[in-house]
């Protein structure tokens, strides 16, 4: 399969052609859009394929900057989708309407080939409200106001790359991403998922652009329109293009020159790579916070990729992480092709990764993606429906916690078989203990683990006064502690976790469904009179397993799904159907030249 990427954007276009099944790039372009216009240079692109020999192009990708909340994923374009896109266009001014001129292209030259819009949002989508939400009123956040993120495409090849750099799966690692270019933004991705970013609703929000301020106190709109009488056009303007390392350096917008003017003692040009330096590692280090540790800092863009020493600059002081920088490595980084060298010294708990990014190969990936699970949907492979069960809270230990709360050499007793093979409830009860207050009478699961496990819904969380991360059962590292109380005694133990809704499934279903475990898939589940769509549910396939999707007492409420709510599995009468799959792949191999 040949794929045309166009990444239309505000100052250039960019387009290239994929051979997906070589997996290697035939045509790489850029064409400025100067005073021609728009229309005029899109129309380029047919002309230097032709002249390329290029003639055949069997989808298109299209970069789109702002999905808003709706995309989450590669979409096929349809005139909803256009209109769409331009509803969203005032978020992203500078991308979206390029991004449509591309589509409307794609459309008159190549009709018959499908045309796929890849959004810089979508990967951030599984962003948590605690994370995306402004504390704003709440007529504004109704209309749109939220963190959305952009350079997801950048972001989720970083992740891939690091991962496949480290052989190590996405599921687990703690990445902090810096896209560090003309635009410029860090990005937390937890376990495989984007959880923040220093982007907003706009591309404004965040790091010190080449021309674009980043963090500013909103506060300044008033200030500015009351002292110096400006309008919110003139200051939108001025943060969008007279911001930046071109406003601190007096210098523009070229890193090299700036750097080459500080270490002429130009202060300005000094002052603009310590503000630029300063707001990354404040954000690196906020990002390490919020995943309560990092595995891996990944650089990359313009400036991430070429300069050595805002890399080290962003990196001094985060020795209290862990991260120890190898100065000679750190120099002698030269990037060719899909090179990912490591720059940490040997006992540095971070590693710290450089990459050039791939946006236009990723969008190629996700366009072959989409259509290949299209083309897996035919009527006659679509699997059954899944019964739905609820879980509600309950635990799972260890021997000798099971000893330490319910006495010397006690064995757990067993109640009644669930229906995944091999698991039982017992007849012990252990009383969960948190700083605001108790969840009593909380069934244990049998058999035995290797560590303690908690189970309870988000509300049980407040309810115990602990916040819990929404992880796969086993996944227990760096969850939080607390107290678990039985007839014999106390124990102090981590493992509280909110389960990550799930479907368990054997290998012969997950053929038919097009799946490999972990991917994440949505789902609908019927429950008349209100059908409930159900996002990121984890796919777990193993041949003991029964197929059945699993969510918790929160999300049966949800979907109005009546459940006993005490003690452990119930099978309900409802069932779910697929809608939409979106594998997250936990290694990445790829050879593109
Ligand atoms: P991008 O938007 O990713 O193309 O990045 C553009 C930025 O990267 C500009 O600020 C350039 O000055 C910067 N850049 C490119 N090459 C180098 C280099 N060798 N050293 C420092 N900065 C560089």
């Amino acid at each position: 399969m040949r794929i045309l990427v166009i990444n239309a954007g505000s100052s250039s276009v960019k387009f290239s052609v994929f051979d997906m099944d070589t997996q290697t790039t035939r045509f790489k372009h850029e064409i400025e859009i100067g005073t021609i216009g728009f229309k005029a240079t899109l129309a380029q692109i047919p002309v230097a394929l032709v002249e390329a020999g290029e003639t055949r192009i069997d989808a298109i990708g299209h970069r789109v900057a702002h999905g808003g909340e709706h995309f989450r994923d590669a979409t096929l374009v349809d005139d909803d989708v256009i209109a769409a896109i331009e509803v969203l266009a005032p978020l992203a001014p500078l991308h979206n309407p390029p991004a449509l001129y591309g589509i409307e292209t794609g459309r008159i030259y190549w009709p018959n080939a499908p045309q796929i819009a890849v959004f810089d949002t979508a990967f951030h989508a599984s962003i948590p409200a605690c994370a995306h939400t402004y504390a704003v009123p709440q007529a504004w956040r109704k209309a749109g106001l939220r963190r959305y993120g952009f350079h997801g495409t950048s972001h989720k090849y970083v992740m891939e790359r690091v991962a496949q750099e480290l052989k190590a799966s996405t599921r687990d690692l703690r990445i902090i991403s810096c896209h560090l270019g003309n635009g410029a933004s860090v990005c937390a991705i937890d376990r495989g998922v984007s959880v923040d970013t220093s982007m907003g609703v706009t591309a404004l929000e965040g790091l010190v652009m080449g021309s674009r301020s980043g963090d500013v106190d909103p506060g300044i709109f008033g200030y500015l329109q009351r002292s110096l009488a400006l309008s919110i056009d003139e200051i939108e303007n001025a943060l969008y293009h007279e911001s930046g390392l071109t406003a601190l350096s007096g210098l523009g917008n070229d890193m090299r020159r700036i750097e080459t003017a500080a270490a002429e003692a130009d202060p300005q040009a000094q002052l603009a790579l310590n503000v630029f330096a300063y707001r990354a590692r404040k954000y690196i280090g906020a990002y390490a916070a919020a995943m309560g540790g990092c595995d891996v800092l990944a650089f990359t863009g313009g400036i991430g990729e070429n300069s050595a020493s805002m890399r080290r600059r962003i990196c001094d002081r985060l020795e209290f992480l862990g991260l120890y920088l190898d100065e000679d490595r750190n120099s002698s980084v030269k990037l060719d092709g899909f090179a990912a060298p490591q720059i940490q010294q040997p006992h540095s708990r971070i590693r710290v990764i450089v990459t050039q990014t791939r946006e236009q190969w990723m969008i190629a990936k996700e366009v072959h993606r989409f259509l290949s699970v299209q083309a897996d949907k035919r009527p006659d492979q679509l699997p059954p429906a899944i019964p739905v069960a609820v879980s509600a809270h309950h635990v799972h230990l260890t021997q000798a916690s099971v000893e330490a709360l319910f006495g010397a050499g006690c064995q757990l007793t067993k109640q009644r078989d669930l229906s995944q093979a091999g698991a039982w409830t017992a007849v012990e009860t252990v009383n969960v203990i948190g700083p605001r207050g108790i969840i009593r009478s909380v069934r244990v699961l049998g058999p035995c683990r290797r560590s303690n496990q908690i189970e309870v819904s988000a509300t049980e969380t407040f309810t115990l006064g602990i916040e819990a991360p929404v992880r796969i059962s086993g996944d227990t590292a760096d969850t939080p502690t607390l107290t678990l109380e039985g007839p014999a005694g106390r124990l102090q133990t981590n493992g509280l976790i909110v389960a990550q809704r799930h479907i368990h499934m054997q290998p012969e279903d997950a053929k038919r469904f097009g799946l490999a475990d972990r991917d994440l898939v949505d789902v609908a589940i019927d429950s008349p009179p209100r059908t409930t769509v159900f996002r990121d549910v984890a796919v777990r396939i193993d041949p003991q397993f029964k197929l059945e999707m699993h969510i918790d007492t929160d999300e049966a409420n949800a979907a109005a799904i009546s459940h006993g709510g005490d003690g452990d599995l119930m099978l309900t009468l409802c069932h779910a159907r697929l809608t939409a799959c979106k594998p997250v792949r936990n290694i990445f191999i790829t050879t593109e030249s």
